[in-house]
């Protein structure tokens, strides 16, 4: 088991719009010369908002993180149940350039 788990980014499909960019809660991934990459990777708490705003299906979270009893990432409390807020009341891309 990986010691950190990030999503899964597919370039091939990726059309480098900055959706997941721009809607990542921790700024664990911007936007670079060769795409989306994870520049603060230990920011990312794997809450798939980047998963649930990509219009091409090109990044995903392909794991099932649990963490141990007791153990939680340090920003996935408040900002958890935020997200968890934002992403169900809006199905649809909120943040998509053309
Ligand atoms: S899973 Fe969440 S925190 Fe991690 S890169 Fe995607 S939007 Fe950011
Ligand atoms: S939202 Fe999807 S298509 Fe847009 S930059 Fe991120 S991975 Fe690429």
């Amino acid at each position: 088991m990986a010691e950190w788990a990030l999503p899964h980014i597919n370039l091939e499909l990726c059309t480098r719009c900055g959706a997941c960019v721009e809607q990542c809660p921790g700024h664990a991934v911007a936007m670079t010369a060769d795409g989306p990459s994870f520049v603060q990777p230990f920011n990312c708490t794997y809450c798939a908002t980047c998963e649930g705003v990509c219009p091409q299906g090109a990044i995903a979270c392909t794991y099932v993180v649990t963490w141990a009893p007791g153990k939680q990432h340090p920003l996935s409390t408040a900002e958890s149940a935020e997200i968890k807020k934002r992403t169900s009341a809006s199905s649809a891309p909120s943040a998509v350039r053309p």
